[in-house]
């Protein structure tokens, strides 16, 4: 299958160039031509599979005509290595938890499909691939653990400075070998905007091999529709989504978990609709009141991860949907809350239920209580574990509260390696250039 640019210079590409390059020659976003979907028979007894199983099955309506079954199969198992379960915590509300991986955050799905996937179509091809990518503190972590110690492709982060968890910082600046970590003496928004100059400098691009591994890229955004799929069977299982309506909330800052799932209901994945949850960065929440699109500098936030004044991902979804802003918003609704409303949540769930939110869950969490319908059955994404967040977490809840998981305990005895650049281009082109 062919893969087009949503800007629509470029010209359409095979599956492996669009992996390699991330981003199109046009500095568009790359579309699968054709969203394939599942005879609604799949559906009825989809409970009866696997994580695995069902993620093979997404996978291959993707990208069987490119990889060969076995191939796709052991990518798709290589991958998920954990499981992504969906717990009840309230009433109808339940928590889809993405914090089971390697880095304790969804991205590890994605990080660890597209290494995987770079990794097939680069074989049989000679030299060193770079990937950019630029973290707002998990993209960074599970990227640089997905690719840790993998062959002919080296990985640069670039974070800001300061503004990222000490604990999400030693999960990608501790590990060396193949992994640089850079330090930017700005926001995310300059580290974002460094790496696409970078992909748009031509003469930059022939002398060293970039890649993307942004949500930007096809092979990390479309493997996050696998936990999708797989929500709506564990819900199944256990009782749950006979007739009634599904809700999604998802918990959104450049809107690549967003976007996969709206694919995945393109898919046939019956959704009745998406929230999309915003912390104090609305840009999205505006457009869908007002159908205007207004890109601003990002404000800094406790769901930092969320922290986006321009989230890449919104080209897609305005191209899945024809830029039609009144088909945009039936299926998708805004929510908004701030810091002070995020504590207040974290606080009350904890203390109604026992269950604990971490920062960026809670957005989708108090967009569910705020929207829900009684006869509805909803569903957030708790996208990272909240002892990521340990400052922010103690803060609202006291010490002694958050267990620490023993992956993080280990990151947490690493040493930190950074080399610290300013946020002009010019200091970061030169630093790669000397690179090879
Ligand atoms: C990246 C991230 C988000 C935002 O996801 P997008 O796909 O960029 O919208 C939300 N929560 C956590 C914990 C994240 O790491």
């Amino acid at each position: 299958m062919k893969y087009y640019s949503t800007s629509k210079i470029s010209s359409p590409v095979s599956l492996g160039e669009a992996v390699i390059r991330g981003l199109a020659g046009d500095g568009g976003l790359y579309m699968p031509e054709r969203i394939k979907r599942f005879d609604p028979d799949f559906f009825r007894s989809v409970h009866r599979l696997t994580f695995q199983e069902i993620a093979f099955e997404v996978a291959a309506l993707f990208f069987d005509e490119d990889i060969p079954e076995d191939d796709l199969r052991t990518i798709v198992n290589d991958t998920l290595s954990f499981e992504c379960p969906v717990v009840p915590v309230t009433g109808n509300i339940w928590s889809l938890e993405l914090f089971h991986g390697p880095t304790l955050a969804f991205k590890d799905v994605g990080a660890r499909f597209m290494a995987r996937m770079l990794r097939y179509f680069l074989m049989g091809e000679n030299g060193q691939v770079t990937v950019l990518v630029a973290t707002s503190g998990d993209t960074g972590s599970a990227v640089a653990n997905g690719f840790l110690g993998v062959d002919g492709i080296r990985v640069v982060v670039l974070y800001p400075k300061g503004k990222v968890s000490q604990i999400q910082e030693k999960q990608f600046t501790t590990l060396g070998h193949n992994i640089t970590a850079l330090e930017v003496d700005g926001t995310f928004d300059d580290c974002q905007r460094l790496v696409k100059t970078a992909f748009s400098d031509e003469a930059l691009n022939k002398r060293v091999a970039l890649t993307s591994a942004n949500s930007i890229n096809v092979a990390r955004f479309l493997p996050q529709a696998f936990y999708y799929f797989n929500a709506f069977a564990r819900l199944r299982e256990q009782g749950a989504l006979h007739g009634e309506a599904w809700v999604v909330a998802v918990p959104s800052g450049n809107f690549g978990n967003q976007t996969a799932g709206l694919f995945a209901r393109e898919m046939g994945l019956p959704v009745s609709r998406f929230i999309a949850a915003n912390n104090s960065n609305d840009v999205v929440f505006k457009y869908l009141k007002t159908g205007k699109y207004e890109p601003r500098p990002s404000v800094e936030t406790i769901a930092n991860a969320m922290d986006v004044g321009a989230p890449s991902n919104f080209a897609r979804i305005l191209d899945l949907y024809g830029h039609s802003w009144q088909k945009i918003r039936t299926l998708v609704s805004g929510f908004r809350i701030d810091d002070k409303g995020i504590k207040e949540t974290i606080r009350r769930v904890h203390d109604t239920t026992g269950y604990l939110c971490d920062p960026h869950g809670a957005c989708g969490y108090a967009a569910l209580e705020e929207q829900l319908n009684k006869d509805e059955t909803g569903t957030f994404l708790e996208t990272a574990h909240p002892a990521k967040f340990t400052s922010t977490m103690e803060e609202i809840l006291g010490k002694g509260i958050v267990p620490l998981p023993d992956k993080l305990a280990a990151f947490m005895k690493g040493k930190k390696q950074s080399v610290e650049i300013s946020g002009k281009y010019a200091s970061f082109r030169e630093w790669l250039e000397h690179l090879q």
